[in-house]
């Protein structure tokens, strides 16, 4: 017998997607045209932001918003540990020492009353942070309210990883249009929007886009009202800081127009895949993903908790031997070997250590038919009986 493999994430390509991006191999541009700036302009527009600046993928957009943060060496920058490594490596390459905060267990992301307390420590012993990274995990929009309003009585800057949530809202309102002083956005193949790899960094403050701009093409300046000298002539640049090329190329942000176009689409799918999963598993012995009242998730993922976590490894491989393609997200990042000898040790952070024992992200793409997922339902069915 031979079972079609299930993949637990898909990218969505579809003709339009594929005839975008010819478009652009057989134009002038493959690099530094106009696809870019309408690309960010369209996210800007869906996002209602006045600056997006997209880049080669979301570990640099998280580098280059440290940095126009003001991260740097003895800098303190704290994020939850149930992340992908990017949310906590990019302090780490401004030098910035990284420090830790649990989940809540209800929501898995970044608990308000650790957050709370935490800061309140620090603040008596004047150890604040600079920067606070939260994650909307698996798509789901943070409370973002309460975290502004922590940012505010303590004096942070908020840089939000939402590298699962493009096309989220929360009270109505898309990511990245309030709450935070810099959202970040992932298009790798497996999110829920893809330009195969790509990034965008939002902010409502035009200095700061101004800086991450340079940052992202070599700490550049080609207009000659931003020069400090005289400009020799049509031809002139400036280097004023040390930047990087962290661009993005046109095929990439040709996809990423033709994507954003069939968001909603594939968002509408996504939904109602998550919802369908709510019925059918609803009577196994699981916890089912988290929603929020006012908040819609972008479902990147959907991630179960079995209420037995000594099952977990046997579920998983049980699942994937019938390829059934899952994942698990995430192995906390302070217990990873580079954290450790940073200082960090298992037990620091309890509650995202047990959310991690017993997790599962099950299959999740526009893509995927219901058979599909009554595949997956019957084959957990199977394994977590008895
Ligand atoms: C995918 C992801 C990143 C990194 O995104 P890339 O585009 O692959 O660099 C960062 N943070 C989180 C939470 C992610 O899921």
């Amino acid at each position: 017998m031979s079972v079609r493999a299930l993949p637990y994430s898909r990218q969505d390509i579809d003709d339009d997607d594929i005839a975008a991006v010819t478009a652009v191999l057989r134009s002038d541009f493959l690099t530094q045209g106009q696809q870019l700036p309408a690309f960010e302009a369209e996210f800007a527009a869906v996002h209602q932001v006045p600056h997006a600046l997209a880049v080669g993928n979301a570990t640099q957009a998280l580098h280059i918003a440290c940095l126009a943060l003001g991260v740097g060496p003895g800098s303190r920058v704290w994020t939850c540990t149930n992340s992908f490594l990017a949310s906590a490596n990019c302090a780490r390459y401004c030098g910035a020492d990284v420090d830790f905060v649990d989940i809540d267990p209800a929501t898995r992301q970044i608990s308000l009353p650790a957050l709370a307390a935490k800061l309140e420590a620090a603040q008596a012993t004047g150890t604040l942070p600079q920067v606070v990274i939260p994650i909307d995990f698996a798509g789901l929009p943070c409370d973002w309210p309460a975290l502004r309003a922590l940012a505010d009585r303590h004096g942070f800057k908020l840089l939000q990883d939402g590298s699962h949530a493009t096309g989220a809202t929360l009270h109505g309102q898309p990511m990245a249009s309030d709450w935070a002083d810099i959202s970040v956005f992932s298009f790798h193949a497996v999110k829920v929007v893809t330009t195969a790899e790509g990034g965008m960094v939002c902010t409502r403050d035009a200095a700061l886009a101004r800086t991450m701009d340079r940052l992202r093409s070599h700490g550049m300046v080609r207009d000659p009202a931003q020069m400090r000298a005289e400009p020799d002539g049509p031809w002139s640049y400036e280097q004023q800081t040390l930047g990087y090329n962290y661009r993005m190329t046109e095929l990439q942000a040709a996809l990423g127009r033709s994507q954003l176009r069939r968001l909603p689409g594939m968002q509408a799918r996504r939904e109602a895949l998550a919802t369908r999963y709510d019925q059918i598993l609803a009577d196994l012995p699981l916890r089912l993903p988290p929603r929020r009242d006012g908040a819609q998730s972008a479902w990147h993922l959907y991630a179960i908790e079995l209420d037995d976590a000594t099952r977990r490894k046997a579920v998983f491989e049980g699942l994937r031997a019938q390829g059934i393609g899952v994942q698990v997200h995430y192995i906390p990042i302070h217990t990873q070997p580079y954290y450790r000898a940073l200082g960090f040790q298992p037990g620091d952070f309890p509650a995202a250590e047990n959310y991690y024992a017993s997790t599962i992200s099950l299959p999740l793409f526009p893509a995927m038919s219901d058979a599909d997922q009554d595949r997956v339902a019957a084959a957990l069915r199977e394994l977590l009986k008895d």
